[in-house]
């Protein structure tokens, strides 16, 4: 709930979310809606554009018109008893923006309306919805909530209108237009009601409304109370905690982006946290978002938030978001909520929900899981309806930035302020990228044509071309063929570029033709899902079809020279795949000027790659950075630099040999608890017989990263790592940038030392080559945004596994020759002081004269 800057007796609520607020009951919908600006497109839109003028031949057309309005509590008892029990909200402001109003132009003659029998007088509002498949799915009466919307809009409209001289009518009409994607027909319902009962409505509506905010209003005091109360946690301020606490203020403060390098051991996570908190005091920021890459650093977040409130006496509602399939109650009904019975009945029962959860100040997924059992309501969309009334929501990048998945609540049109912690930024890079790609396996289509029991069926019709596409996209390139050339077309004045490669082909145009047959394939396979009996393929066709849904999305929204279409066979058979290469532009759309966003990790550099990466080219949206140095002593750290083995793939073979001696003598000669990092499992598999051969007897329990392991596999893993004073030489082999590469925590004599073999370049692929050429043709940088910087990233990520304290002491060994390099040794951190071997011998000198922790 945001309150008015310049008044704060007034709270600010959008018109859909006040309508749903008060008036939601039913079950979740069954059929979903979507304004025009969505995913519909422009096809549908423009359609509806065309029905409108057809429709209504003399009226001007005016989209998305803007509206606000200020009501205040006539009732000056009640306003006074509320000011006197400090409860000072006295109105609201309303705000929103009408789908269409329709006035008569000047010359209007009577005309015959195909959809209405009497001709509106007035200006009225449309509100728009679009359908996926056809209308006749629509309730013939519209959905109410839909009314409620164009009646709230009506109110607004006429008020205005009274304050600028005009009289509202005595009846005031408005209207609802369904419009089908897939038909393009569009359905116009027209109601009507008497000024004076959208008066008494409108007041209603915001007394029911003000007695709720009422009660957050009060929670907010107090809140508000304990954050200006609020003193930081813990007694001493860490190195460099200070700086960073004040610029994460600023920044924020400034609604300009920070991009924040603090090393393990600045304490990033209180340091962010605790400024953003602060900041809540401005009604402008309504949520602090705590976003992460992976589940297990929200420990971290939520660590903090336990500290503030014990040890500070914070008062503050926080809400832990999981994705929607760890927590649903009815997996084996892929959210049909028609059937399941958590849906059914949800609106009605989510008053009691939050009623019973409104005390808890942490809340997480087992309390609500057990909150939506007991009173019969899907937790995954409790946990978002409770996320509206909690101030710091911890959750995924997702959340936020994915177009699948971002909360439409928080991030949609017209939402508040929210201030956006990014932590561990550094992964937001390929994330982001995955975020606006798409890719359709042709294998997919293939097993979903083998189901239909009849090829005639309008299922198995609109599947078949489908699998001809492939089928003939794959059969060109097996015939070494460029196979797209036969199968789309460049839009008018672009050329198609194919870019041939073995098994790989790339075009820069947009699949409009497969997107031609997709669509309608989606459009009817939806309304088909139910006809499933078995499980796994009803769940393979919902995820077909949200794939499906969101490759059309990329063809019609997205799609811009920053992407690329590549198909690829493989022995699964033929994948098409619609690749971003550059998502900079789409992720700051999603918050520049909107919403406070602070991106920190232990690894951002070189900062200039991050920040044309989260922040994009233009001048103005230049970010903060602020790159703080580690806050532990250098001397405890031993950096050795191996620069007389190369590890480049053609030269593998010949440096097995000495690569395998350098690690054994490293292990050998420090012995305790170490990590040795490769590039690849194909060369740590090339590697490790050799290793354990020379080391065959040694006393030495080799821990080894497979290709497949699951959480219980990596605690096992980990496990062996808790005693470190056993006198066991432990290794832990593993691969660059892989789940034991960041975010593990091996504090102390648990790891003194760690060895990385090659510099962490990515995979050498056709698709990371045509970001190379991207890269160099936008910021002539290819070989450093698609190669170097990632790479780097990867081996700053594995090497910061080392020193987790003040005490902690321990070498790294950098096996590379690149590492000897300007290029290479210019990224490494300032305050590493190196020391280089040529040798295996000197390397076992400076092995050696170091300091051996380990030693056992
Ligand atoms: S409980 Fe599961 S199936 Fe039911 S609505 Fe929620 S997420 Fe969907």
């Amino acid at each position: 709930m945001a309150k008015n800057p310049d008044d704060k007796s007034i709270i600010r609520i959008g018109a859909r979310q006040l309508v749903e607020t008060v008036y939601r009951s039913g079950g979740l919908s069954i059929l979903s809606y979507h304004q025009l600006s969505g995913l519909t497109g422009t096809r549908t839109h423009q359609a509806f554009a065309a029905g409108l003028r057809e429709e209504f031949l003399h009226f001007e057309v005016e989209h998305e018109y803007s509206l606000k309005h200020i009501w205040q509590e006539e009732d000056g008892a009640a306003a006074r008893a509320a000011q006197l029990a400090g409860n000072a909200i006295t109105g609201m402001e309303v705000n929103g923006r009408a789908d269409v109003l329709l006035k008569p132009s000047a010359d209007k003659r009577a005309v015959s309306f195909r959809h209405f029998d009497n001709e509106p007088d007035n200006p009225f509002i449309i509100e728009v919805k679009t359908v996926a498949g056809p209308l006749d799915q629509v309730p013939e009466n519209g959905e109410e909530m839909h009314w409620l919307q164009a009646k709230l809009y009506s109110y607004m409209y006429w008020s205005e209108q009274s304050k600028q001289g005009a009289d509202p009518p005595s009846v005031v009409p408005y209207a609802l237009a369904y419009v089908s994607a897939e038909t393009l027909d569009a359905a116009f319902k027209l109601r009507e009601d008497s000024w004076s009962d959208l008066e008494d409505w409108f007041r209603e509506t915001c007394l029911v409304y003000l007695t709720q905010a009422r009660n957050l209003a009060d929670w907010l005091e107090k809140r508000n109370e304990s954050i200006r109360e609020l003193r930081f946690p813990y007694s001493k301020l860490r190195d460099g905690q200070a700086e960073l606490i004040h610029q994460v203020y600023e920044s924020i403060s400034r609604l300009t982006p920070l991009l924040a390098q603090a090393p393990t051991g600045t304490g990033k996570t209180m340091s962010v946290l605790f400024p953003a908190i602060k900041q809540l005091l401005k009604p402008a920021f309504e949520h602090v978002f705590y976003l992460t890459a992976k589940t297990s650093t929200r420990r971290a977040a939520e660590q903090a938030l336990q500290d503030m409130r014990r040890e500070s006496g914070l008062l503050l509602r926080s809400i832990t978001l999981q994705a929607k399939e760890s927590m649903c109650l009815a997996p084996e009904l892929y959210c049909d909520t028609a059937l399941c019975p958590y849906a059914v009945h949800y609106y009605d029962h989510l008053p009691d929900a939050l009623r019973d959860l409104w005390p808890v100040q942490e809340l997480n997924a087992s309390l609500i899981m057990a909150a939506g059992e007991s009173r019969q309501v899907c937790p995954f969309e409790l946990s978002l309806d409770l996320a509206l009334a909690c101030d710091v929501i911890i959750g995924d990048y997702n959340h936020a930035f994915d177009p699948r998945i971002q909360l439409e609540r928080f991030f949609g049109v017209g939402t508040s302020q929210h201030i956006l912690l990014v932590d561990e930024a550094h992964n937001l890079v390929d994330r982001s990228r995955e975020m606006y790609s798409a890719t359709l396996d042709g294998a997919d289509f293939f097993l979903l044509q083998s189901l239909f029991p009849s090829e005639h069926s309008r299922s198995a019709r609109l599947t078949a071309p489908l699998c001809e596409y492939f089928l003939a996209l794959q059969t060109a390139i097996e015939g070494g063929k460029d196979g797209w050339d036969e199968l789309e077309k460049a839009p008018e004045g672009q050329d198609m570029r194919v870019l041939t490669q073995d098994k790989f082909r790339a075009i820069n145009v947009p699949l409009r033709e497969l997107a031609a047959l997709l669509l309608p394939w989606m459009q009817h396979m939806r309304e088909e899902i139910e006809h499933f009996q078995d499980a796994r393929h009803r769940r393979k066709l919902v995820e077909l079809i949200g794939t499906a849904k969101f490759f059309l999305r990329i063809v019609d929204e997205f799609w811009s020279p920053s992407y690329i279409a590549c198909a690829r066979v493989s022995p699964k058979g033929l994948a098409i795949r619609l690749i971003c290469l550059d998502v900079s532009e789409m992720l700051s759309k999603t918050y520049i000027n909107k919403h406070a966003c602070v991106f920190f990790s232990a690894t951002l550099s070189p900062v200039s790659y991050f920040s044309v990466n989260f922040c994009g080219r233009a001048r103005d949206n230049r970010p903060d950075t602020l790159l703080l140095p580690s806050p532990f002593p250098p001397e405890n750290l031993q950096v050795i630099v191996g620069d007389f083995i190369s590890t480049i793939y053609k030269k593998r073979g010949e440096s097995a040999a000495d690569l395998a001696k350098a690690i054994a003598l490293a292990i050998l000669l420090k012995r305790g608890q170490q990590f040795v990092f490769f590039p690849s499992f194909a060369y740590l598999e090339q590697i490790m017989p050799l290793l354990e051969k020379m080391l065959s007897g040694q006393n030495i329990r080799w821990q080894i990263q497979s290709r497949h392991m699951n959480l219980l596999s990596r605690e096992h893993f980990l496990k062996a790592f808790d005693h470190p004073d056993r006198g066991e030489t432990v290794i832990g082999v593993a691969v660059l940038g892989g789940i034991f590469g960041e975010g593990i925590d091996l504090v102390g004599d648990k790891l003194s030392g760690v060895t990385i073999v090659g510099v962490g370049l990515p995979q050498l692929s056709p698709e990371r080559n045509i970001m190379r050429e991207y890269y160099d043709e936008v910021y002539q940088g290819g070989f450093l945004f698609a190669y170097l910087y990632p790479g780097l990233n990867k081996v700053l990520q594995a090497a910061g596994r080392l020193i987790r304290s003040e005490e902690d002491q321990g070498f790294l060994l950098l096996l590379d020759q690149r590492y000897g390099t300007p290029a290479y040794r210019e990224l490494l951190p300032d305050e590493w002081e190196i020391t280089e071997a040529k040798s295996l011998k000197e390397l076992k000198a400076l092995l050696a004269e170091g300091q051996n922790p380990g030693k056992n």
